[in-house]
């Protein structure tokens, strides 16, 4: 199973601007001072080895979307954020190239804008011979769908789409067998609910998509539920988007996370890996790199028997499983 980030962001698709971008070719210009470059894949080789990730590198700015690859059947997608744009095109060429059958199925956390608003730019949907399926735990998803492509919002109307399109509704606390997968949903606490998605492969490899969920830290003895949800897991990704103190001050009943009780959760459900997900718009990457840095310090510092591996997701990571 591998599993592609084609979008990390909360809330809001963002950019670096120039000056970001000028003031990280400084500092890499000062890092690499006296020394001589062959070419560029020395450079770049450079640039991987001797800086941090986010003085060589940006964690992306489009919004959620992560696809689930299982190697065959139709392509698995949680999401369809502003990173769908991308995932759409990559798709086509896939089908072009390599035979991928034209098949879709989405998996969707919950209704929010920056969760939907990349369905209107998914190419294969205005394509005849492409069949989308829109799994939800929220029966309203057709709705939402439809209606951010309302004359007033958006110039092509849903009913122009040319694909096959088709929404089930799915029951959180039961196994669905979907193609070559097993998926399970769980209700989370945000607002006008979210759900999050556990994907079993053949092999009995697990991927949990957990995003926009509110974790109280002083009732976590209630998140049994969720520990359970998550257990044994090969990777979480998981909703980080505030730092901790954030999170129990000013942001408390926002419907989100942090990295710190996304530790506690996975530490308790002995998953293997956690991917911090849904950062915060105005962080730059460097306070993303800062806040990945202090997760990996404190998994380490509340380590049981296992470790937990901490990543970070950013738009084009991808993790095998
Ligand atoms: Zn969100
Ligand atoms: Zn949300």
């Amino acid at each position: 199973m591998k599993v592609r980030f084609w979008g990390t962001r909360g809330s809001l698709p963002v950019a670096p601007k120039a000056d970001a971008v000028r003031d990280k070719i400084a500092a890499a210009l000062v890092a690499a001072s006296g020394r001589g470059f062959a070419d560029e894949a020395d450079a770049r080789s450079f640039l991987e080895s001797e800086l941090d990730f986010a003085a060589a590198h940006t964690y992306g700015g489009a919004t959620s979307c992560v696809e689930i690859d299982v190697a065959e059947g139709a392509f698995i997608v949680c999401d369809m954020g502003s990173g769908l744009r991308e995932f759409g095109l990559d798709a086509m060429r896939r089908c072009a190239q390599q035979g991928h059958a034209r098949e879709w199925h989405f998996f969707l956390s919950h209704l929010h804008w920056d969760h939907i608003m990349g369905f209107p730019f998914f190419v294969p949907a205005f394509v005849p011979g492409s069949k989308i399926v829109i799994h939800a735990g929220h029966a309203d998803a057709e709705q939402a769908l439809r209606r951010q492509q309302e004359e007033i919002s958006f110039p092509v109307p849903f009913d122009w789409l040319k694909a096959a399109i088709e929404f089930r509704t799915l029951e959180p606390g039961r196994e669905h067998p979907i193609g070559a997968v097993t998926v399970s949903l769980i209700e989370q606490h945000h607002s006008h609910s979210s759900y999050g998605f556990r994907f079993r492969d053949r092999e009995g490899r697990v991927a949990i998509y957990s995003t926009d969920s509110e974790h109280k830290i002083d009732r976590m003895e209630g998140e049994a539920d969720v520990v359970a949800f998550f257990a044994d897991a090969d990777l979480v990704v998981c909703d980080t988007m505030y730092s901790l103190a954030d999170s129990v001050s000013m942001k408390e009943d926002w419907g989100h996370s942090s990295n710190i009780v996304a530790v506690d959760l996975c530490h308790e459900a002995t998953a293997k890996r956690l991917a911090l997900f849904h950062h915060e718009p105005t962080y730059s990457d460097a306070d993303i790199e800062r806040m990945h840095k202090e997760t990996i310090r404190y998994e380490e510092l509340t380590r049981g028997a296992a470790p937990l591996e901490v990543l970070c997701a950013y738009d084009g990571l991808v993790v095998e499983l």
